[in-house]
């Protein structure tokens, strides 16, 4: 989406090149972020007013309708010229890299509904730069991700979660997520499955049994700890979710989709990372074994955690992140699972051009291959 705003001041301070002094525009810029992320590119751009004469027109336009008592937008179908004009400026910018490859054919699409630590950032009562920073960026719910594609036969829309965490029912009101073909689960920790009893809202409205795939492990660990939930005594709409567990050995298939579960090194649990197509995603890792990294070769977008840069027994640093996105040579790569010691215009500037840090709202296309 491309911004014209005939504030250059606006212009600055959105695109946070320029800090925000005035406390009382604060809350301003964080509701502009708010919206902004959900676009999967947006860019702003400074146009004088007297250029700028249709776009005042069209506020004139929402102004009046909303005094008389009707919604207070109007929308309207960018002009040809107004569209490659976008298509240069996003050019120029790096993030556009994230989504170049992106075109008709792109299938698949990422969305990070969440990109913190086990915690979250901010975490509860701590008074560190990044827990107190005001860049929506830096505000991150426990990590998942929202995958979307359409049906090759029917062109049917499908979607499904990747480790349904704590913040899976805020997560999936902010991002829209009103049906799932089913939930991968990356591993048993808590910040990665303290959500499957939100499931329930989808298998209560599609009343259907949900799928809920993991590895041999922490299959097992699932069906003792929501054993209420999978061992298929209870019909959908019943008010506990309606799971059926399915292991991946090492691939298992959702509407017709395969998701491959390729073993990481996190701690002393099973864990495993996902690929389906030329997309993998990998959190939690400590680290990646030889036999897993040729399972990994050829992609396109690698979504892969970093913890922090000090190291962590059972966590990546961002040094060793990089290392292993290095050794596999996706395409592109995106870091997640990100903790309060990482700022993220401060981490965001220190990473190689196909390598981006994730935040909340984040969408990222993956073409077929
Ligand atoms: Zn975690
Ligand atoms: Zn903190
Ligand atoms: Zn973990």
């Amino acid at each position: 989406m491309l911004l014209l705003l005939d504030s250059k001041l606006v212009v600055e301070q959105i695109s946070a090149r320029w800090k925000v002094r005035d406390a009382k525009l604060a809350p301003y810029r964080d509701e502009a972020h708010a919206l902004l992320v959900r676009f999967s590119q947006w860019s702003a751009r400074h146009v004088p007013r007297e250029q700028n004469g249709r776009a005042d027109a069209l506020a004139n336009e929402a102004l009046d309708r909303a005094l008389i008592g009707g919604p207070a937008w109007v929308t309207r179908r960018p002009e040809p010229a107004v569209s490659s004009g976008t298509k240069s400026a996003a050019a120029a910018d790096s993030a556009a890299l994230l989504h170049e490859s992106a075109s008709a054919r792109a299938a698949t699409r990422v969305t990070f509904m969440g990109c913190g630590a086990s915690r979250g950032v901010p975490r509860v009562g701590c008074r560190c730069a990044v827990c107190l920073s005001r860049d929506l960026r830096n505000h991150r719910t426990r990590s998942a991700a929202l995958v979307e594609w359409s049906d090759a036969a029917s062109g049917a829309a499908r979607a499904i979660v990747i480790d349904p965490g704590m913040d899976l029912r805020d997560q999936a009101l902010r991002f829209g997520v009103d049906r799932l073909d089913g939930a991968l689960v990356t591993h048993i920790h808590v910040d990665h499955t303290g959500g499957i009893d939100e499931l329930r809202a989808y298998t209560d409205a599609q009343d259907e049994v949900l799928l809920l795939g993991a590895g041999p492990g922490t299959a097992a660990e699932l069906r003792q700890r929501w054993e209420y939930a999978v061992d298929g005594r209870t019909a959908p709409g019943h008010g506990i979710p309606a799971l059926r567990i399915e292991v991946a050995e090492p691939t298992l298939q959702i509407a017709g989709r395969p998701f491959e579960a390729i073993p990481i090194v996190h701690g002393k649990r099973e864990a495993h990372g996902w690929r389906s197509g030329a997309f993998a995603y990998l959190t939690d890792v400590a680290s990646v074994t030889a036999a897993s990294r040729a399972r990994l070769q050829g992609l396109d977008l690698l979504v892969v955690s970093a913890l922090r840069d000090l190291p962590h027994p059972t966590h990546q640093t961002v040094d060793e992140a990089l290392e292993l996105i290095a050794a596999l040579a996706p395409a592109r790569a995106v870091l997640t699972h990100l903790d309060h010691d990482l700022d993220y215009e401060e981490l965001a500037g220190r990473l190689p051009a196909n390598v981006f840090a994730a935040f909340d709202g984040l969408v990222v296309a993956v073409p077929s291959r």
